[in-house]
């Protein structure tokens, strides 16, 4: 707070112009449900209303994805050529036997081969599982088997990664390999399958799509809690409704717009805002296989006069980091809008967005959970730096007290959402009473702190767990707790969140140590290599301190909260559970 509101100009033909009457006029069925085409003969799917009815209605030729590789290569593909090639995995997964429900795990890294592999599964019917391809074998183990995989698909090189695990997953039926332009001499083991036979020895023109219902499980996201191993949301194919429409208005899709979202679809932003919203809305869009780099994200956006643009905090802050001067080196007049999801957004960012590239920073907010944007500051809205902004329309927001009861304007509360919403999840996959335990008193509890300004705009205040959001990836402590006491040094581990200046937090793990192991330099480095090659670096712990008694509860449960303070000096609260020692 403390920074001046940002006003537009007005001049704009926004999707979404008079945010007050656009609520107050919001009809689910009407405004959204209805303007989805719906499968001949009834149901619902959403890679054909991504897909498939544009190239019904005649839009076939649009060009809808335009791939740039690790070393500048480019492929593009019309909403017609994408409608065939995931018909023809459709149907490659058809000849395989694929069920409806059956979970497809996709890891790789963003090749078309995802996208298209992904939209073909889905029109099959089947449930996609996509993973960072940065993952270590052990988180991918983790999910596999708690979902009861049936498909793998991957490319050689992960693949390599997983041998030790893949056959513990007792429920995997097939592993299919992509070798992308024949990079890789003998991509395949024992049993495994070629993407590009496969492909090639099918046919998308005998292909049906699968009469799935609005009801049928369409992705499965892993997401971190405090307790336990990470856990699978399912979402619905009735999802699309509310990421199409949330695309058309808070990122202000329209057919004419070349949009560049740097999202992995390992992560829920990459499946809603990189699959389903952008092309549901028609747009083209740019895919970037490489990661972040402030000089090759400027050049694609130069070169591929991109209008819109979806990133998160901790890229901002990296690019604040890389300076305006180079900025200047580039031509950013095709750009109209900038949103950013993922974290808290520094209201220092957006006024940097907008000194530096003439346009503010739009922050939105929403969760794995709620499956697509619950509040945002809207095109056509003053910005307010630091805020979240106001709800979609359709959706009811509040913050809440103890008793679930709205607290006071400007008081800090529980976040919560009126259940009911298009895309909100459908499960924990088998975690039903973890499930029922975020609805309460006809609230849904989001889990995290948040205040809300006397005209209705959010501002988040923290997290009310002890989940670490690390360059805007949720990470369980628990998880990386598991992973380090496997080390044998390693007797018990406390993993915390510590503050960071570009990543928000990085993760950070207390140890104590087995006898015969001395603390060192060489044993804290040897950790987090340790840690490193069973997760992956992103959430490996970057520090780690070891200390003699690792602070517990009576019951053994370690206090990280308690480790959190000790580190940050700040006061350690109420201690009255903390055993003895
Ligand atoms: P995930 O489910 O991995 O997308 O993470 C969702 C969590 O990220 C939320 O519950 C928040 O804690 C955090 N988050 C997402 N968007 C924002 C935002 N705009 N401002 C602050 N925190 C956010």
């Amino acid at each position: 707070m403390g920074y001046k509101e940002i006003s537009k100009s007005g001049n704009e033909n926004y999707n979404l112009l008079d945010y007050d009457m656009a609520r107050k006029k919001f009809n689910w069925w009407n405004d959204a449900f209805n303007k989805m085409d719906w499968l001949p003969g009834g149901g619902l799917n959403n890679a054909f209303e991504a897909v498939d009815r544009h190239v019904i209605n005649g839009k076939g030729d649009k060009l809808a994805m335009i791939w740039v590789g690790k070393n500048e290569e480019e492929e593009k593909y019309t909403y017609l050529e994408l409608k065939q090639k995931s018909d023809n995995f459709g149907s490659v997964m058809r000849n395989l036997g694929i069920k409806r429900g059956d979970k497809v795990f996709i890891f790789m890294d963003r090749l078309p081969e995802l996208y298209i592999s992904a939209l073909g599964i889905l029109k099959s019917g089947g449930i996609i599982a996509p993973l960072f391809s940065a993952f270590g074998p052990d988180p991918v183990k983790d999910r596999m088997e708690d979902a009861g995989a049936r498909y793998l698909i991957t490319t050689p090189e992960l693949r390599q990664k997983l041998d030790d695990i893949l056959p513990q997953i007792k429920t995997l039926k097939n592993v299919i390999i992509v070798n992308k332009d024949s990079r890789y001499k003998d991509p395949l083991q024992k049993g495994d399958l070629s993407y590009e036979d496969l492909m090639q020895s099918c046919c998308e023109d005998k292909f049906e799509i699968e009469h799935t219902t609005q009801y049928d499980f369409a992705i499965i996201h892993y997401t971190s809690g405090s307790t336990g191993k990470p856990k699978g949301v399912l979402h619905r194919h009735q999802a699309v409704i509310q990421q199409w429409l949330t695309g058309k208005l808070a990122l202000d899709f329209t057919p004419e717009d070349i949009y560049f979202c740097t999202a992995d679809p390992g992560w829920v932003t990459g499946t809603s805002y990189g699959i389903l919203a952008p092309w549901t809305n028609g747009v083209t869009q740019l895919i970037y296989e490489g990661g972040f780099g402030a000089q090759s994200w400027y050049k694609l956006i130069e070169k591929y006069k991109v209008t819109i643009w979806y990133t998160a905090p901790t890229a901002v802050r990296l690019l604040m980091r890389a300076g305006g001067k180079i900025i200047e080196k580039f031509d950013f007049s095709s750009l109209r809008f900038i949103g950013s999801v993922g974290e808290p957004l520094n209201p220092e960012a957006v006024v940097w967005g907008n000194e530096n590239y003439g346009l503010p920073i739009h922050d939105n907010w929403w969760q794995t959970e709620t499956g697509a944007i619950m509040c945002a500051n809207f095109p056509s809205m003053p910005i307010r730096p630091g805020s979240m902004g106001r709800p979609i329309p359709g959706i009811e927001m509040s913050v809440i007290d103890e008793n679930y009861e709205p607290v006071p304007v400007g008081e800090i509360g529980a976040l919560a959402v009126r259940p009911g919403w298009p895309s909100m999840m459908y499960a924990y996959w088998e975690k039903d009473e973890m499930y029922n335990s975020r609805f309460k008193k006809g609230w849904y509890i989001t889990g995290d702190q948040a205040s809300m300004d006397e005209d209705g705009y959010f501002w988040f205040q923290g997290r009310a767990d002890d989940v670490i959001n690390t360059a805007g990836h949720l990470v369980g402590p628990f998880e990386v707790e598991s992973a380090l006491i496997e080390h044998p040094a390693v007797a018990e581990a406390g993993v915390i969140g510590k503050p960071d200046p570009i990543a928000m937090e990085i993760v950070k793990a207390f140890v104590t140590l087995n006898p015969d192991f001395k603390p060192s330099k060489n044993l804290s480095r040897e950790l987090i290599k340790f840690s490193r090659s069973k997760l992956s670096a992103g959430i490996a712990p970057r520090e780690i301190d070891f200390v003699d008694i690792m602070p517990k509860t009576r019951s053994g449960k370690i206090m990280r909260r308690l480790l959190k303070a000790r580190e940050l000096g700040l006061p350690e609260g109420d201690i009255s559970t903390l055993e003895e020692d």
